[in-house]
């Protein structure tokens, strides 16, 4: 059973999707004036993961996400630069997929833009309109709030003192708009002005209000009611609130049945946002970091909290991750080593129970509102018990080589550390060596030292270890030390270990 925290509920609640084994999701996408930051990076991956965890637990998932690409920012930012809003909203568009591309973020089921989705949008502006739920002033429609009862039930705001605030900004004249009916009405639909983007409808040319586009794309490409809404904290109000007012308005149905937000990304405990100017934008973030440290940083805190950045968390985040991949290489090169006349060293009914109850630890914790830090403290719980039976098998007695048993318990620890952080959107190489960054300057020194005729690296590698082994075994250590050195200037080192020789690229 999933439990997850329902924004609208204040609570978390079990998780009952409309549709037996299917889920329906919702995430608002971005305005496409800019690059993103890291913040909204944040909510994305948060989403990003949510989806993935209830694929692997046999969902069927159909994730939606916007792209909001008119909007005061882009026309603003066209009218800078001389251009047009439609050219500039394209190359951020086009951005944002790269963007979430590179940051291991799997693309949307759908993806809809707004500027492609205006009649959809019209026609639920105008079924609001003759529900008595909207009304239009001069080009402009708005949402009338008081039509619908459930106003602030979402953000948990009372709408008379949210009308009471209103009142008094009034009267400090600070100019709220006089041709709404009431101060908390919003636009569902923009008349034109000159030099902006406009489309006909029956109130005149105009453009689409933005809470509008998520109520009708939704509708559209998961239907009412859907699962799961989703989107940064900064979103509930008045964004989702207003998306709800009007879908559940219109249709006289629930809109979303659980509601989620992730937290806020911040430096120095302030919201990056790019109007504070504290923000990183993410290509440049990913520039010199790999994405899977990013992601790993961000699975360390709750989605639901607010995450503190800097860069020095971003390093410790890499390391933590580099934990886990020297702990996989290390079972990958121990279990080619087994041999079938060694006798067993470990408890393997033990390690292989460890590695089911890290799955189950980790399964529990990402059932209950998807702890992602508890799930990775199962993940590296089982990374201990691995380092612990590795030096076990290879430690002091141990026999030269691995008995089959071991080595196959060794790797079924490993293939679950793996599993689960892919679960995680993190994929870690089972490779013992990444052998494709091998310098193809150890071909010419194994031909010189060793003979090899061929043009691999890795070959080269191996020819070059059985010379050494050769040398080594006939005492010849003048040569056995020139193979060493050799590699060594091209930046391997070798580890003699009972099991064998042992190298590994440094770069
Ligand atoms: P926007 O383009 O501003 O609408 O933002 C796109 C998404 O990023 C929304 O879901 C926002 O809630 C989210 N977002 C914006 N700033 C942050 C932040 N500092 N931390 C986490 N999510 C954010
Ligand atoms: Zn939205």
């Amino acid at each position: 059973m999933i439990r997850l925290y329902d924004t609208r509920q204040r609570k978390k609640v079990e998780f009952q999707p409309v549709e037996e084994g299917k889920v329906r999701m919702y995430v608002c996408g971005p305005t496409v004036y800019n690059r993103i930051h890291i913040g909204n990076a944040r909510t994305f991956i948060s989403f990003d993961t949510i989806r993935r965890y209830l694929t692997w637990r046999g969902f069927e998932v159909t994730f939606v996400q916007n792209v909001t690409d008119v909007d005061d920012k882009i026309i603003k930012r066209a009218n800078e630069e001389g251009r047009e809003a439609a050219e500039v909203a394209a190359e951020y568009t086009a951005a944002f997929i790269d963007d979430m591309r590179a940051a291991g973020v799997l693309d949307p089921d759908v993806r809809p833009k707004a500027t492609e989705e205006i009649d959809t949008m019209i026609a639920l502006v105008q079924k609001l309109v003759d529900g008595g739920h909207a009304y239009a002033v001069e080009g402009d429609v708005y949402f009338d709030v008081r039509s619908f009862p459930g106003y602030g039930g979402l953000s948990g705001r009372d709408i008379d003192e949210m009308e009471s605030g209103h009142r008094e900004l009034r009267a400090e004249g600070t100019g709220v708009a006089e041709r709404k009916h009431d101060p908390l009405d919003f636009a569902l639909w923009k008349a034109a002005k000159p030099g902006e983007p406009s489309w006909d409808s029956p109130w005149g040319a105009g453009r689409p209000g933005w809470h509008i586009e998520c109520s009708a794309m939704s509708d559209k490409y998961l239907g009412l009611p859907f699962d799961i809404h989703g989107g940064g904290a900064d979103l509930v109000f008045p964004h989702h609130e207003n998306e709800r007012a009007q879908s559940e308005a219109a249709c006289g149905c629930t809109f979303a049945n659980y509601w989620m937000h992730s937290g806020m990304l911040q430096v120095n405990s302030e919201k990056m946002s790019k109007s504070l100017g504290n923000f990183l934008l993410l290509f440049e973030v990913l520039d010199s970091t790999r994405p899977e440290a990013l992601r790993m940083l961000m699975l360390q805190t709750h989605y639901r909290s607010p995450l503190d950045f800097s860069i020095e968390r971003l390093h410790e985040a890499d390391a933590a991750l580099i934990r886990i991949e020297n702990a996989v290489k290390n079972l990958t090169w121990l279990g080619a080593t087994a041999t079938a006349e060694a006798a067993s060293a470990l408890d393997t009914v033990s390690l292989r129970a460890l590695a089911a109850d890290a799955r189950e630890d980790f399964i529990g914790t990402m059932d209950d509102d998807f702890n992602a830090p508890a799930a990775l403290g199962a993940v590296f719980s089982l990374v201990g018990d691995a380092n612990s039976a590795a030096s076990t098998a290879t430690g002091d007695g141990a026999a030269g080589s691995l008995a089959i048993e071991d080595a196959e318990a060794l790797i079924a620890v490993r293939d679950t550390i793996v599993d689960l952080m892919a679960v995680l959107g993190i994929t870690i190489s089972t490779a013992a060596e990444d052998e494709t960054d091998y310098p193809t300057e150890v071909i010419p020194l194994a031909a010189e030292v060793a003979g090899y005729g061929g043009s691999d690296a890795a070959e080269a590698i191996e020819a070059l270890l059985e010379e050494r082994a050769r040398a080594r075994a006939e005492k010849d250590y003048a040569r056995s030390d020139v193979i060493r050195d050799g590699l060594a200037d091209l930046g391997f080192i070798i580890e003699d270990t009972p099991q064998g020789a042992r190298v590994s690229y440094q770069g």
